[in-house]
């Protein structure tokens, strides 16, 4: 344990699910994201004062809050950023819930640019520790997902991401490709976007914009 930790909400619970917030570094800067709406989730701030934590700070935080929470099933790598960006920290926060809580879930969400923005197939790494991806589609055509998700890279993000989806259905991890309703900022073509889901291979998710983000 370095200390890094205090005061910074790396692990959180939301209804009842255990949430890591990894990094407040992102990819997209997305028209929808609550990070320009909101500073906190429940009451905790997920605006991380540095990002020096390393493995221990977070196992630490994430034994208290199991303690507290003996019953929980699932727990969901999701915060204030991409957590894929910090893909090492994933890989051995993951493994050591697998190793020693093998009955709960792992479910990541992203943005899907994981292999873009590490320049290499991080979904063979990923299969190990990860049951579930929930991947934001957001758009029927490149031109509606660099409207909607504002990416740093805007020639290949959206090619990128349906590649990312494929790919985690290929090596047989549940795959569900999301995109935002009731967001007049975000307008997408949700049937349009649910056949490209379908497509792929994955399931497919209308997620609620709610200006909270909860
Ligand atoms: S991908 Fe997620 S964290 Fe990144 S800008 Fe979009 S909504 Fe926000």
């Amino acid at each position: 344990m370095n200390g890094k930790s205090k005061n910074q909400n790396i692990v959180y619970t939301l209804e009842g699910k255990i949430y890591i917030n990894l990094t407040n570094q992102c990819s997209n800067s997305c028209v929808f994201c609550i990070r320009k709406t909101v500073e906190e989730i429940e009451g905790k701030n997920l605006w991380l004062k540095d990002e020096k934590f390393g493995i221990e700070d977070v196992i630490e935080q994430l034994n208290n809050v199991l303690k507290e929470n003996l019953e929980t099933k699932e727990i969901v790598f999701c915060g204030f950023g991409e957590p894929l960006i910090k893909f090492e920290l994933f890989c051995e926060t993951a493994k050591y819930i697998k190793k020693n809580y093998p009955n709960i879930k792992i479910r990541v969400n992203t943005n899907g640019q994981g292999n873009l923005i590490h320049k290499k197939d991080i979904i063979p790494e990923l299969v190990k520790y990860t049951d579930a991806v929930s991947i934001s589609l957001n758009g029927e055509s490149k031109e509606v997902y660099n409207q909607v998700s504002q990416p740093a890279d805007k020639e290949k993000s959206y090619q990128s991401v349906k590649d990312f989806i494929k790919g985690c259905v290929e090596l047989d991890i549940e795959t569900t490709a999301t995109v935002v309703s009731g967001c007049d900022r975000a307008a997408v073509d949700i049937p349009k976007c649910e056949e490209i889901a379908k497509s792929l291979g994955a399931q497919f998710r209308v997620r609620e914009w709610l200006p909270k983000g909860y």
